[in-house]
């Protein structure tokens, strides 16, 4: 009844080696104009295959396991429950360039809750890909609404893209905002005004 979604990487087999990831890196060092045999460049190659296997690790994650396990036993809980200020980095699949922001996400159970640190981790694995933010927005709400079955799910993200403020229109302070209401949160404006709410109260948290 769900559309599949793409959340998947390249087969195993088109990944390259190390040494093919290292030697891109010294080329992209060359394009800078830069020599990747001084002494200070010598170890950055290795610096950054290192650094891709964190920026990227979302890609090793399968979300629908990290929310595979839910609790039942919340004593009639069928409040909302609102977590805020779920801080990520991400890099958009654009520039590369880092998009730095956080998530708020609200759902309204129908028996099952989850962790609440599972929530934080569903953003990670969506965040540590190549996104844009929009498809990363509906990423993570449609996979809570299909694990979870919640009455609905709302989820609001707001972010700073660096690929906007360091270069091309150099707009710094700038954010994107969006959004994704399903369920109750869609056909139920008071629903959706009480999490707009929720999410305006822990609002003003600073983030770079
Ligand atoms: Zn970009």
């Amino acid at each position: 009844m769900k559309k599949k979604k793409s959340t998947t990487p390249a087969p195993a087999s088109a990944r390259p080696t190390r040494e093919e990831a290292l030697s891109a890196v010294r080329t992209l060092l060359r394009w800078a104009g830069d020599d990747p045999e001084r002494e200070g460049l010598l170890e950055t190659p290795d610096r950054v295959v290192r650094s891709y296997d964190e920026y990227f690790s979302g890609y090793r994650q399968d979300p629908r396991e990290i929310l595979a396990k839910t609790f039942s036993e919340v004593d009639g809980y069928d409040e909302m429950i609102v977590m805020n200020d779920i801080r990520f980095e991400s890099h958009c699949e654009h520039h590369m360039a880092p998009i730095i922001g956080k998530a708020h996400i609200g759902y309204l159970p129908n028996r099952r809750v989850v962790g609440i640190s599972k929530l934080a981790r569903l953003v990670d694995v969506y965040a540590k890909r190549l996104q844009i933010q929009e498809k990363m927005t509906v990423q993570i709400a449609d996979t809570l609404q299909e694990v979870l079955q919640p009455k609905g799910v709302a989820v609001v993200v707001e972010a700073a893209h660096q690929c906007m403020t360091t270069r091309g229109v150099h707009k710094p302070g700038t954010t994107l905002v969006t959004s994704r209401m399903l369920g109750a949160f869609r056909k139920d404006a008071t629903t959706r005004r009480e999490f707009l709410a929720m999410i305006a109260r822990g609002a003003g948290t600073p983030f770079k």
